[in-house]
């Protein structure tokens, strides 16, 4: 018997366009007929390559719960509960807020941005943030760009472009999926000269690969990973004398380096990017939004007539730091050298609050959570180790304190509605508990988190009752 197919059984766009409107008045319609295009479509598509299967749900509520994703803004505020204090899916460093009013004032008004004021003549956008990062770092030479992926196409560039740079194979890394070391020094047009074995490069694999082309000694920051076992590696300063002695600039990528040192606090001495200035690189470059806790930029170290070079090459304007990352960057160098980094860098405090802080912070969270859940909910509280994350210090971990949530509704579900909170929770599930780590809570956060517990127990209970305008009921 010959079926109806079922492609003509869908509405119109046009007709749950009009019911959706009339449940909803207060929903775009913007926002609403693209809902109600692209659930359509994808219903066809469905339909078509599952001949006769009925395909997804293309209703009025379909249709509302589409339209109010589209009109959240994004990206929008989160609650970091993972311990990851630099979660690249989250955004990374939160800027200090006096960082972030910073930012807010540059973009809503006219700034002296490329103006100098005393001659009424062009001055320079970076002139600012230079003359600090200089002073910050003791150091003859800095700069700054859009991001460290761009510091390090720009330094390429600059300076190797159509020649050789040598790079151990045991730092052939990639970054975050879409940055891998061998990639970038491709679309630099340089060619890549590999040395050593994955686990040991060593000063002679470097002196032999050196020939009348190459530009550039290059060495890259791990950053993710961690080698042991048999391994050797050459130091910066090792590196820096074969530089020396061959007239060759050494170049570091550091990924995660930061202008204040934190090695007191347990951070690795390494990550202090002015030291490796002193222990001999010609520049080294790193993210404003990693360690250092800043706004997205690169920024960049080392001598005078390498910075020069990189100000004057024409893809400087290509990969500049805009006016808003600008203002937030010369707003948190200043309070470097204000010396109030620990008090107002939010990854700072993150990373240096002590587990014996956190321990009372976890447990008021447990009691206010106790009193608000039901029964079916177990709360504890626990230490634990958290990562800095972020693609930075893989090696690193922080004792924190996570208070746990056990039972019905199950940890996965729970996570699952949390994600949907009207401020979303991120949680880490282990060992048949839900886990909120306090140690990447922002202010305010504990007081969302509580809500979103006790809505989630709620919702995952009831598994979504919608009303009959498409409302969720939880
Ligand atoms: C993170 C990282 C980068 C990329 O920096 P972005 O600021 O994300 O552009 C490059 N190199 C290393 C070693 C890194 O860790």
């Amino acid at each position: 018997m010959p079926t109806e197919d079922p492609r003509r059984q869908l509405p119109s766009v046009a007709r749950l366009v009009q019911s959706a409107r009339k449940a909803r008045p207060d929903l775009p319609v913007w926002a609403i007929t693209e809902a109600a295009r692209e659930l359509l479509t994808r219903a066809r598509q469905r339909i078509t390559e599952a001949a006769g299967s009925p395909g997804p749900p293309t209703g009025l509520e379909a249709v509302v719960a589409a339209a109010e994703e589209r009109v959240l803004p994004h990206p929008r505020r989160v609650v970091n509960a993972t311990g990851i204090v630099l979660h690249t899916n989250l955004g990374r460093a939160p800027l200090p807020a006096g960082a972030a009013r910073a930012a807010a004032e540059a973009a809503a008004v006219y700034s002296n941005l490329e103006l100098d004021l005393a001659t009424g003549r062009r001055g320079r956008r970076l002139s600012a943030v230079a003359d600090k990062l200089r002073q910050i770092a003791a150091v003859p030479g800095a700069t700054a760009c859009n991001n460290n992926a761009a510091a390090v196409l720009w330094v390429l560039d600059t300076l190797a472009r159509g020649r050789e740079v040598i790079v151990s194979r045991g730092e052939l890394v990639e970054i975050g999926g879409s940055f891998r070391v061998p990639d970038i020094l491709e679309r630099a047009g340089v060619r890549l000269v590999e040395v050593g074995t994955t686990n040991r490069t060593h000063a002679r694999d470097y002196e032999r690969a050196i020939g009348p082309d190459t530009a550039l000694l290059l060495k890259v920051h791990r950053s993710n990973f961690t080698v042991s076992g048999f391994t050797k590696e050459v130091s910066l300063p090792e590196l820096a004398a074969i530089g020396r002695g061959r007239g060759l600039p050494v170049v570091e990528d550091l990924g995660s380096g930061t202008l204040v040192d934190l090695s007191g606090r347990g951070l690795p001495k390494e990550s202090y990017a002015p030291d490796r200035v002193r222990e001999g690189a010609d520049l080294v470059c790193f993210s404003g939004d990693k360690l250092m806790g800043g706004p997205q930029a690169g920024i960049v170290l080392g001598r005078a007539d390498l910075v020069a070079a990189l100000d004057e090459n024409p893809l400087a304007r290509a990969l500049r730091l805009d006016k808003l990352s600008l203002a937030a960057l010369d707003w948190c160098l200043a309070a470097l050298l204000d010396g109030r980094a620990t008090t107002e860098f939010p990854v700072v405090r993150a990373l240096t609050t002590p587990a014996e802080v956190l321990a009372p912070r976890a447990r008021a969270l447990a009691d206010a959570l106790e009193k608000s859940v039901p029964a079916s909910l177990e709360i504890g509280w626990e230490p634990e180790s958290a990562r800095v994350g972020g693609g930075s210090l893989p090696e690193v971990e922080l004792d924190t304190w996570v208070v746990t949530v056990r039972g019905t509704p199950s940890p996965e579900a729970l996570a699952r509605e949390l994600r949907r909170a009207p401020v979303p929770v991120l949680a880490r599930v282990r060992d048949d508990a839900l886990r909120l780590d306090v140690r990447t809570f922002l202010d305010g956060d504990d007081a969302l988190v509580v809500d979103a517990v006790v809505a989630a127990a709620r919702c995952s209970a009831d598994s979504h009752q919608v009303d009959s305008n498409g409302r969720k009921s939880c």
